[in-house]
């Protein structure tokens, strides 16, 4: 069972070393009595929270992943993330062999899942790609459906900027944002993915922010007249140009701050001050606090995607080995969509 493990924990931005290869071993069979599944893992997710659990930190809301057992005899645990996988084994009733589920994997070609956190079965459906079930139908599609309509509280003629417009959450916040009515400008970190939230994702506009020496300026440029909604995922300097630019009773919804190489990362904010006098409302939230609204957030994107009002851009990578690479790739902005890495077929 080829596997995917942590080497060390870490401070600064992920790099493909910090992970490392392991042949492990596995049972193909569920445990009586554990109420497992034994699965196949058919395409995983890498997603930025990831790096949080390789902080050697237990104040999270989600504990640090296990390190590789170099020099132990217990077996290796697997970087954990999101998955979509084939059942092969079941001791859960609610689950049998031949079931295709999403949920919480190991980076390795079989896993023996336990939680069933997040766990879902998936219907699969022709015209509906199983890896989606990672990005668009999956915990990033919801991330942007929550943020949106929970957080952002939007109305039909607003003004919406969204940073890393071009990923797994912000192509889908730019979509929802249009079909609500409202304008919407992305930024993102290259011409081409400024080309696509232009010409494929359906955005008002968009700009390369790093081609920006005055990210205040460019703000003012795309939106005269002021942002309604900022649909935060990177933090920094982006956030801090973004407060400047908020009209009064804005609101930003924090998603993220992918921009920051630590936690701890000194570049502070400048212009908090701002949210006092504009009367902004700015809120954090984790996904995982709504997840009663995922079957109406299904309904609605599956819906939508089917009638080609929304579309969805992926970078796959092939293979397990893959997955370090393509996961640190995500802090440098190399990928364009959303991250996946195609493990198996069925
Ligand atoms: P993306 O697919 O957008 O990948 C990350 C992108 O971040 C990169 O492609 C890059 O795009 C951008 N980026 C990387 N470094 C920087 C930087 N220094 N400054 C600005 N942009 C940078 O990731 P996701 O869509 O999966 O995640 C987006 C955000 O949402 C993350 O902050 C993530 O942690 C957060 N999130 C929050 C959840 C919640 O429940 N609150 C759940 C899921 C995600 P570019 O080339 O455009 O710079």
């Amino acid at each position: 069972n080829k596997q995917v493990v942590l080497q060390r924990y870490i401070e600064e931005a992920p790099k493909e070393t910090d992970m490392a290869m392991k042949i492990g071993k596995i049972e193909l069979k569920a445990p009586k009595g554990s109420g497992a599944l034994l699965v196949k893992n058919l395409y995983l997710s890498c997603d930025p929270y990831m790096r949080g659990r390789m902080r050697d930190f237990h104040g999270s809301y989600i504990p640090p992943f296990v390190l590789s057992r170099v020099f132990s005899h217990l077996l290796d645990v697997p970087i954990e993330g999101f998955g979509v996988a084939k059942v092969l084994d079941s001791d859960n009733p609610d689950f049998k062999p031949g079931d295709f589920i999403s949920g919480l994997t190991g980076w390795e070609e079989y896993s023996l899942i336990r939680s069933t956190w997040q766990l879902r079965k998936i219907q699969p459906d022709d015209s509906v790609p199983l890896s989606y079930h990672l990005g668009l139908l999956g915990m990033p599609g919801f991330t942007a459906y929550v943020g949106f309509y929970e957080i952002c509280s939007p109305k039909k003629g607003e003004y919406v900027f969204v940073s890393a417009a071009s990923g797994a959450v912000g192509q889908l916040v730019g979509q929802l944002a249009k079909l609500h009515g409202c304008y919407v400008v992305g930024s993102a970190g290259s011409s081409q993915k400024v080309d696509l939230l232009k010409n494929k994702l359906g955005f008002d506009e968009a700009f390369n922010y790093k081609e920006e020496t005055d990210l205040d300026a460019a703000l003012k440029r795309y939106f005269p007249e002021g942002i309604d909604i900022y649909f935060d995922n990177v933090g920094g300097a982006i956030l801090d140009a973004a407060l400047l630019n908020m009209r009064i009773h804005g609101r930003i919804a924090v998603c993220g701050m992918v921009s920051l190489h630590s936690i701890s990362d000194p570049k502070g904010i400048q212009n908090l001050y701002c949210v006092v006098p504009k009367r902004i409302k700015m809120q954090g939230f984790l996904q995982s606090d709504y997840l009663d609204k995922f079957p109406q957030f299904l309904e609605l994107v599956t819906e939508n995607f089917k009638q080609g009002r929304i579309v969805y851009i992926e970078d796959m990578n092939e293979g397990l080995e893959t997955a370090p690479g393509a996961f640190a790739g995500l802090f440098s902005g190399k990928n364009v969509g959303k991250q996946v890495i195609f493990v198996a077929r069925d």
